[in-house]
């Protein structure tokens, strides 16, 4: 049995349902003045989750805590969009792992069972400092195959009669993907939210949020060697287009993909982009990345499509002045880049540099 303060900390489990059922809450209720602190919990669990990417744990008040759960998920549902659907998962995956790592090793099993009902014993063998847990390998199998490092691979660990040994840290790896995935679940189900008119107020407040941090949101996704600011306009709009959730066409999505495998991007990472700021099918989206890249089907690695292609399609939107000089987007990128770096080094150049920037400047714009 989980008390108060755990069910504060995991409020996915199924004795939260359970308590929200026994109360007798229903949406209709919420307008109530007596339920405004959970209200404003909940709404503040969404602003994190936007905001910082992870839900704090506010356990001074555990009922208010618990209750603002469910209500949260509600919001999130309720607004419909599906790049918060993904923020928040995860952000409540996270806030439930950073908790799950400070407890002890028969709280996490106890949690992974109940809450999951997953087949997970307590290793009694000589390893069990190490790898305390031992976890039937289609629990294991079902979150790990979310996670791309090597180490997550079924070949790469030892499992002894069905069951594969994984640390404390492991196992809150685990329940985290688990809690991601079971909410992700919850929010796509089929069936939408009405909110009563008195409610409606926190869903403007959360949507603002929420466009105010979508573009910052989208740029820390994309990972360091890539830098946004070089993407040429019709690029940007479409890698815009796909954080903001908007439906883009076959064309788009083809020459954002390759774009972005030309200008280096590793293959997983653009796999991880799409889908943790969309609702993409991860094993589809690393299908057609791959193809794209040339390693499946005809073998062909794909560039992006010219110019003129993507202005035939409608996609070259808001051209500027760089785009009068080239004819590809990829062109764009280089150009781009170096003029950002040539800028930076102005700044502060050295007599080597101011020679070799006034020897470059005076061969004028080109077409690569
Ligand atoms: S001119 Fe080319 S690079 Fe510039 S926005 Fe249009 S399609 Fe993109």
């Amino acid at each position: 049995m989980l008390s108060d303060l755990d069910l504060a900390k995991y409020p996915f489990t199924p004795q939260t349902t359970s308590l929200v059922e026994s109360l007798g809450i229903k949406v209709g209720f919420l307008t109530d003045p007596t339920y405004r602190e959970i209200l404003e919990r909940a709404k503040k669990r969404v602003e994190e989750a936007i905001k910082d990417g992870v839900v704090g744990a506010d356990l001074r008040k555990p009922s208010v805590e618990t209750l603002s759960y469910p209500v949260a998920i509600m919001f999130v549902k309720a607004l419909g969009d599906r790049f918060l659907y993904r923020r928040y998962a995860t952000a409540e995956a996270k806030r439930a792992s950073r908790l799950l790592k400070k407890e002890l090793n028969a709280k996490l099993l106890h949690l992974a069972r109940e809450a999951f009902g997953w087949r997970i014993n307590a290793n009694m063998e000589e390893d069990a400092e190490r790898y305390p847990f031992l976890l039937h390998f289609t629990d294991y199998l079902r979150n790990a195959s979310r996670l791309h490092e090597a180490k997550w691979k079924l070949v790469n660990r030892a499992v002894r009669d069905g069951y594969v040994r994984v640390t404390k840290v492991e196992a809150a790896r685990l329940m985290e993907s688990e809690v991601e995935r079971r909410i992700m679940e919850g929010l796509l189900a089929e069936g939408e939210v009405e909110l009563p008119e008195p409610l409606r107020s926190y869903l403007q407040e959360i949507g603002k949020v929420l466009e105010e941090n979508r573009g910052r949101i989208g740029v820390e996704a994309l990972p360091s060697e890539v830098i946004i600011e070089a993407f040429p306009p019709c690029i940007r709009r479409a890698y815009e287009g796909l954080i903001s959730g908007r439906k883009a066409s076959h064309m788009e999505r083809f020459a954002l993909t390759s774009f972005l495998i030309n200008i280096g991007m590793d293959l997983e990472k653009i796999v991880k982009l799409f889908v943790s700021v969309s609702d993409f099918d991860e094993e589809l989206t690393r299908y057609q990345v791959e193809h794209i890249a040339g390693l499946r089907g005809s073998r062909t690695k794909y560039t992006p499509p010219t110019c003129s292609t993507l202005r035939t399609h409608g996609l070259c939107i808001n051209p500027n002045d760089l785009c009068k000089r080239i004819r590809h987007p990829l062109t764009y990128y280089r150009r781009k880049i170096r003029s950002i770096r040539g800028g930076r080094e102005r700044k502060q150049p050295s007599k080597e540099q101011a020679q070799t920037a006034t020897a470059s400047s005076s061969k004028g714009p080109q077409e690569e």
